[in-house]
This record gives C-alpha cells, structure tokens and sequence, in this order.
C-alpha cells in the first residue's frame, strides 16, 4: 500500500516536473486537422500528405470490409467532430450517406477520391492501381489546402514527395510481375478488388467469385469457375482474411489448384508486414508473383 501511494507520488512529481517543457504545444500551434477516412487503405496516404497538421483515422476498422460495414453510434460522434472525410464512392460505402446525414456536422468537407476517374463498371477499387493512388494523393493535397490554405507549402512538399514513392513503387511492381511467366498471369479472385491492379500490370482476371457484397454464387457459377479456372491454367484462387475461407477453398479443391487468402486491398492487415499502403501493394505483389511462380 505504502509503496504504491510512494510511487503515485513520485509519478506526479515526475509528470508535473516534465509537463511544462514538453506537453504543452507552442501558442502558435493551431490544433491538427481532424481527418477521416472510410478505409484503413487511406490512412498512410492521408497521414502522408497532411503530416503533423494532421490527426487521420478511419472509420471502417482494421480487417473489415467496407462493403458491408455496419456503422456504429460512436462512428456518427466522429463524423460530427472531424473538418474532412475522404471517401472513395462508386458504391464502395453504401452506408456513408445516411451515417453523414445523422452526424449534422454542416462543416465536414468530403472529398470523394474516385470522382472523375476512369472506372469500370462502377468497379470502386481504384485505389489498388498506383496510377490513380497518384491523383488520390492530389486530391487530398488539394483538399488540405483547401481546409488549411496557410500550410499550402508543406501539402505540396508532401504531396510530391508521396507522389515520388508512389512512382517508385509502381516501378517495382511492374518489375517484379514481370518475372511470372506470361501464361501464368491470371488470377481468379473472391471480390473484384484487383480489376485496376490487374489491367495496370498485365494480369488477366479469369474469374470472380462473388459479383456483388453479400451475394452467394450459384453451383452453375460455380462450376463455369472452375471450367475457365481449368482452361486458363489459373494457378491460384485469391481472397482477403476478412472473407470466409468456405467458397474459396472448395473451388481451389475442385479445380485443383491452390488458395490464397491473405491478400490485402479494401483494408490494411494486423500483420505487421501490411501497415500501410505502400507495404500492402508490396506485400501483396510478392504473394501474387510467389502464387503464380515468378521469381523468388
Ligand atoms: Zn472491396
């Protein structure tokens, strides 16, 4: 008992001595930018391009799906206090807009990432092509400025340099792709979140599992998978931890090939590995290119 008062004692002493010379923020500090994002995927980019005036979170937590994510009340709390969300659109957060509308927060400034890009089929996952995760990161700039136009300098500083590592690393990928064989570049996948990926690197994507959120595939589907899995000589079927391994795994056994299942586009992983955007891209890429027998 006496030891632990001792020790509280000492604690206090100890905050009360450091806190003026570090804790407190320098008058001139502005508080940061509170900025949301729907996605974990979002987060790195975000946090990059608005640097220490900004605080970035997202509202769909690490490992779940966005397409179906049910909004929380504590979700609504955080709409209502944050200066800007960046949503992607086309579909990919069915239940933004009601979830905005009971947050009442007439100052939230969205941007919404995906406007004006060339999509397919309303296909949201644009982001999984570092060609658009470019003006992704322009559009943010931009919007930060908007918010913050006395910090315009140090968005564009951060903007480009982002920019720069998102150059290098679609070099990379585009490096490393090219190391699988040409037949073997095809991929069928549980949701279609690698169309943009796949078209940007020369991947064929032979077959998805499930067309839309939700939505069981019928045997017939099923089996048509399995034909062109077959007849396209696809080597791996690929799908995310956060779907059930049910589907997956019962048509990798039937066309006799092997399962993937931890790639990572719609959010970021608990795997260390996978904390960001740039990592997962990596991290994902040398899981394809091992999948599909390209160089180790
Ligand atoms: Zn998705």
């Amino acid at each position: 008992m006496g030891i632990i008062r001792k020790c509280a004692v000492a604690t206090a002493l100890v905050a009360g001595f450091l806190g003026p010379s570090f804790a407190v923020p320098a008058a001139a500090d502005p508080p940061p930018i509170n900025v949301l994002t729907t996605i974990t995927t979002f987060v790195s980019l975000a946090q990059a391009v608005g640097g220490n005036r900004v605080r970035v979170t997202s509202l769909v937590p690490v490992g779940a799906s966005p397409e179906d994510y049910q909004p929380t009340p504590p979700d609504i709390g955080r709409l209502h206090a944050a200066d800007v969300l960046f949503e992607n659109g086309l579909g990919l957060e069915a239940w933004l807009a009601r979830t905005i509308d009971n947050a009442k927060n007439p100052k939230l400034r969205i941007t919404v990432l995906s406007d004006g890009l060339p999509h397919i089929d309303s296909n949201p996952h644009l982001w999984m092509d570092p060609e658009f995760a470019r003006t992704y990161v322009r559009k943010m700039r931009d919007t930060l400025i908007a918010q913050d136009p006395a910090d315009r300098v140090l968005f564009e500083r951060n903007a480009a340099a982002e920019d720069a590592k998102l150059v290098t690393l679609e070099r990379d990928i585009r490096s490393r792709i090219a190391t699988i064989p040409v037949p073997s570049r095809a991929m069928i996948v549980f949701h279609n979140a690698w169309l943009y990926y796949n078209n940007r690197f020369g991947i064929k994507t032979v077959g998805v599992i499930e067309l839309s959120p939700g939505q069981e595939p019928n045997p017939k589907y099923i089996s048509d998978l399995i034909n062109l899995a077959r007849a396209n000589h696809v080597k791996a079927v690929f799908s995310e931890p956060e779907y059930s391994p049910k589907l997956v795994q019962a048509l990798a056994e039937s066309a006799g090939i092997k399962t993937v299942q931890d790639l990572y586009d719609d959010s970021i992983g608990s795997n260390p590995l996978v904390h960001d955007y740039e990592s997962m891209l990596r991290y994902d890429t040398e899981t394809i290119v091992k999948a599909l027998g390209g160089a180790a």
